[in-house]
């Protein structure tokens, strides 16, 4: 019998840019490899992993939108192929470890990766494989945040768990105010009144509909993917 550990199945999303570490260049090997050596000691005490992967490291749509004659939707499709070069490379290093690994993206690309079916995915997390779900969802004027919020809801994933570079969430910008204090514990109204920059609001409002909690931690830290994934307390919790 499995030993019970909080989450059976959970969502981690990794942000394009905490995949670049120091910012030095667009990925930090030695960030992809520490995610793939964390979520390797999760998936043998039999916990299913799935990773939306960001692309912000590489390109962010809105912030080209407009440039050159470039349309917003355009500039989004340009965000979604930045995805997934972060998930082939995350892919990579999984392997290199002997983590068995699909990508799965949400529009085609057969010759590189599988394209999202959703039963298909299910069946990859029950025979232990982590699924990287690339692409976001799909669709231009979203973000991977909302491509989280969605395909832990799809695959009936537990909880999105969103790691970012700072330790979680504060009650004011800790950067500007350094005595900000981290807050433990908020609930989905909190976040969209206080208007705390958690993650958008179309993927909170989705978390919020289906009742998905989303832990923010710090992925910088070692050991704190682990912690997160088998349900220690790390970062900020934020439910109904
Ligand atoms: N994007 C999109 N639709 C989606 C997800 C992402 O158009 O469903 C595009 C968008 O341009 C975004 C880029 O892909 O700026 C990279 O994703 P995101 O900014 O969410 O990455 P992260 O902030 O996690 O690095």
């Amino acid at each position: 019998p499995k030993p019970s550990y909080r989450w059976h199945r959970v969502l981690l999303k990794v942000s394009g840019e905490a995949l670049a570490g120091d910012q030095t260049q667009t990925i930090d090997p030695k960030i992809t490899m520490s995610i793939a050596r964390e979520v390797a000691s999760v998936t043998r005490l039999g916990i299913e992993v799935a990773i939306v992967v960001g692309g912000g490291n590489i390109f962010r749509g809105a912030s080209w939108a407009g440039c050159s004659g470039l349309d917003r939707s355009s500039a989004d499709y340009i965000g979604m192929l930045a995805t997934v070069m972060n998930a082939m490379f995350l892919q990579a290093t999984m392997e290199s470890i002997g983590i068995p690994t699909r990508v799965q993206t949400a529009f085609r690309m057969s010759e590189v990766a599988e394209p999202y079916i959703k039963r298909r995915a299910v069946r990859h997390l029950e025979k232990g494989r982590v699924v990287i779900f690339a692409a976001g969802t799909g669709n231009p004027f979203f973000t991977t945040d909302t491509a989280a919020a969605l395909r832990c809801a799809e695959i009936n994933a537990e909880v999105v768990l969103k790691a970012t570079n700072v330790d979680g969430v504060y009650e004011d910008d800790p950067r500007v105010n350094p005595n900000a204090r981290l807050l433990d514990n908020l609930t989905y109204q909190e976040v969209t009144s206080k208007d705390l920059s958690v993650m958008d609001m179309t993927a909170i409002t989705l978390c919020q509909e289906n009742n998905i909690p989303v832990v923010v931690f710090n992925l910088t830290k070692p050991g704190n993917i682990a912690k997160a994934i088998v349900g220690d307390k790390v970062g900020t919790f934020i439910g109904g």
